[in-house]
């Protein structure tokens, strides 16, 4: 059993759909005061409201990761509403794909901008208030795609993703001194809005190459961002863990024919 993170205060970026939604009803559920955010205020409105209504406490903020000030102004939102700052699910994330031969300056900033200074800038803003707690939580979104495997047009995204973790390993050992630990989780294929939209194609034959034969559900991503974020993680910092279904094991597709079942 671990122990209570009731009224802990938690911002999870990028939560107005998909995992950083799960993220943010998951903490919601064991009582932490969410603060959701995302660039359109309607979405995040709508996950903050989801959690009020289910007995949790959360609130709603306009917030763009790429902008300095908006991270600013996002950490100050908490700050000033219920007096700190406990963790940070730092979960934002965008992934268009182009493939390099199409793929412009503009777009690969726009994934980094994004996906790896975005998680820099959440970060930056909201270790102030992490520092004046005494210690603090951070969980980093990253993914498979970079660190471990790759796939075609999403060059600069693996970069980015891949990046997170270069980020969290000297980030670690910075923010020991004040009790903060950094981790992030890998998440493999998982159903939300943006997987969507990849289409149905997409869907079965990623499913068909999991071994445990089904996609990722947000609150699997949500459960290990929780289990970093207990006290009982107090000792793990700069670490990452694979959430995947065994996705990234087979050796090759011949391994997957030879499972069976
Ligand atoms: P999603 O369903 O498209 O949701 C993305 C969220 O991020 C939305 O709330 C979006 O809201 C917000 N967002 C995008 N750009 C933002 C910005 N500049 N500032 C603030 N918020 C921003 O995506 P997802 O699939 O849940 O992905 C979330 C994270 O998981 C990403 O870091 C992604 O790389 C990672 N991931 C996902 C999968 C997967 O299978 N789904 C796998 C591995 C890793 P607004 O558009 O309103 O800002």
């Amino acid at each position: 059993m671990f122990a209570s993170l009731n009224d802990r205060v938690c911002i999870v970026t990028g939560s107005s759909k998909g995992i950083g939604r799960g993220i943010a009803r998951r903490f919601g559920a064991v009582g932490c005061k969410v603060l959701v955010v995302a660039r359109h205020v309607e979405g995040a409105e709508r996950v903050a409201g989801e959690i009020t209504a289910a007995g949790g406490k959360a609130a709603a903020f306009q917030g763009d990761v790429t902008s300095p000030e908006s991270m600013d102004a996002m950490a100050r939102a908490a700050v000033e509403r219920w007096g700190g700052i406990d963790i940070l699910c730092a979960n934002a994330g965008i992934f268009p794909a182009a493939k390099l031969a199409e793929m412009t300056a503009a777009d690969f900033d726009h994934v980094i901008a994004t996906n790896l200074k975005g998680t820099f800038l959440a970060i930056k803003a909201c270790l102030p208030a992490l520092k004046a707690r005494g210690q603090g939580r951070i969980v980093v979104t990253s993914s498979i795609t970079g660190p471990i495997t790759g796939y075609p047009g999403w060059t600069h995204y693996g970069a980015s993703k891949a990046g997170q973790l270069g980020f969290i390993r000297t980030a670690a050992i910075e923010l020991a001194p004040s009790r903060i630990t950094i981790n992030a989780v890998m998440p493999g294929n998982i159903m939300t809005e943006g997987l969507d939209g990849l289409g149905q194609d997409y869907l079965d034959k990623m499913t068909a190459s999991i071994p445990l034969r089904r996609l990722g559900s947000v609150d699997d991503i949500a459960n290990a961002a929780l289990f970093f974020a207990t006290d009982e993680a107090a000792y793990i910092t700069g670490q990452t863990l694979v959430i995947d279904g065994g996705q990234v094991l087979p050796e090759s597709m011949m391994a997957l024919d030879e499972m069976g079942g």
